[in-house]
């Protein structure tokens, strides 16, 4: 489901992503995991075509980076640190605009049902603006899914989340059926509850030769 072949990006003189090649298969949950400036959000950003590779290529869902990009965004779902929320709409509003910018046919019942799933209904008419930053996590986390994208690409999701919003996290995504996740994160404690497997980053290149390597693995790292 999602294919990186060589894939490298440098900004200027800095070697952020070294010939990363990996397979993902149709509904994994994959944790991305390394330290602060591995690569991680590079790699989220060139498989999410927010970004350009210097070199190699990727596809996801059966659509190639470089020349099917429209078809390639149309079919993930993308949370990184930048919330891509309206701050002056109020949730249902952001809800909707992306719906339509998605072309999401049943979209008043699926706003309503993303909104309810994350515990925003009843401050769905508020603006946006005066919502708690584990709200704006949630609201996100709806937009991500609003389409009904085959995979999600999660730059850590869990950030800001408190209990019952993890839980819904947990639920939504890293335990969706058939949804393939590559989720990076820095919680090596939690993903074996959640992961099939771990992709390791270190300064731009991937442990293991690209290998997914087991999720207790991580947890083991967790406890040294
Ligand atoms: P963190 O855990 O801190 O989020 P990360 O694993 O996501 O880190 P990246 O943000 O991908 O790491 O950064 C990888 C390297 O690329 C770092 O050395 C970073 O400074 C560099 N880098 C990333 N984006 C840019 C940019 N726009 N311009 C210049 N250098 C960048």
């Amino acid at each position: 489901m999602i294919e990186a072949r060589g894939l490298t990006r440098r900004f200027g003189g800095t070697l952020a992503l070294d010939g990363v090649s990996f397979e993902v298969a149709e509904g994994a949950k994959i944790a991305l995991l390394g330290a602060n400036g591995a690569g991680k959000t590079t790699l989220l950003a060139l498989l999410s075509t927010l970004l350009t590779p210097s070199e190699g290529g990727a596809s996801v869902a059966g659509h190639d980076l470089a020349s099917d990009g429209a078809a390639l965004r149309a079919s993930i779902g993308v949370l990184t640190h930048r919330p891509m929320l309206y701050e002056e709409l109020t949730p249902e509003e952001n809800l909707r605009f992306f719906a339509r910018l998605y072309s999401v046919g049943d979209a008043g019942e699926r706003v309503e049902e993303l909104l309810r799933a994350v515990g925003l209904w009843l401050r769905r008419d508020e603006p946006t603006a005066v919502l708690s930053r584990g709200y704006h996590q949630r609201l996100a986390i709806a937009r991500a899914l609003l389409h009904r994208p085959p995979v999600l690409l999660l730059d850590e999701p869990e950030t800001g989340l408190d209990r019952e919003a993890l839980e819904l996290l947990d639920r939504l995504v890293l335990h969706a059926p058939g949804l393939t996740v590559l989720a990076a994160t820095h919680l090596r404690e939690r993903v074996a509850s959640w992961a099939d497997g771990v992709l390791e980053l270190e300064r731009g290149r991937l442990l293991e030769g690209g290998e997914v390597a087991q999720a207790s693995a991580a947890a083991a790292g967790a406890a040294r």
